[in-house]
């Protein structure tokens, strides 16, 4: 896997908490990496410490535990994986291989984003929407309840749509599909198109 090794720690934010502002509010972003992510690291310390997992990365985490280690570790995880692909001056449209693999996959980008915004609003209760690749380089779209993440299922992640309520409700209430519509204004593509390359160049 090319995907870096991650520690458990609170990884700061690649942006300031009202960079991403109007579509993700300064609140928002307080709460969703200073309370909620900051609270699954700290109980994945808590939970490693002194096991046989106190050294071990968190894919190693996810790949071997389950229960509240496995959601809380796929849950730090997740959380880094989604604010590092969003910006406040995003490159808006995909280019290259990855447009083209959208293309050939779902039709255009419209049609993709449009999947991934039902799958959104399908999933019943917590959980993640992802634009995934295998290791040929072929798209899905999946969803995953809770804590879920493709690695498990031999998928590569390449974009998350976080579709926790603690997400979206300061900003959009209870309306899930403002959320998500609001957060394409913010996904960087340059990201995603280099976590493609990534998984072609493994
Ligand atoms: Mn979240």
């Amino acid at each position: 896997m090319t995907i870096a090794m991650g520690k458990i720690e609170l990884s700061p934010l690649p942006y300031g908490y009202s960079d991403l502002e109007p579509y993700i509010s300064e609140q928002t972003l307080l709460y969703h990496h200073d309370k909620h992510m900051a609270a699954y690291v700290n109980k994945t310390l808590e939970l490693v410490a002194g096991t046989s997992y106190a050294d071990a990365s968190l894919e190693q985490i996810m790949m071997s535990a389950d229960g509240a280690l496995f959601n809380n570790a796929a849950q730090v995880w997740n959380h880094r994986f989604y604010f590092e692909q969003l910006s406040p001056r995003p490159q808006s449209k995909p280019k290259g291989k990855l447009l083209e693999a959208i293309n050939s996959s779902f039709g255009s980008l419209r049609k993709m984003r449009e999947m991934m915004t039902a799958e959104a609003l399908s999933l019943f209760g917590s959980g993640w929407v992802w634009l995934t690749s295998d290791i040929h380089g072929k798209l899905k779209i999946v969803s995953m309840s809770n804590a879920g993440n493709p690695l498990t299922n031999e998928l590569y992640p390449l974009l998350a749509i976080d579709v926790w309520e603690h997400a979206y409700y300061i900003d959009y209430r209870n309306s899930r599909v403002e959320g998500v519509n609001a957060l394409w204004n913010v996904v960087d593509w340059s990201v995603v198109e280099q976590r493609y390359d990534d998984i072609l160049n493994m």
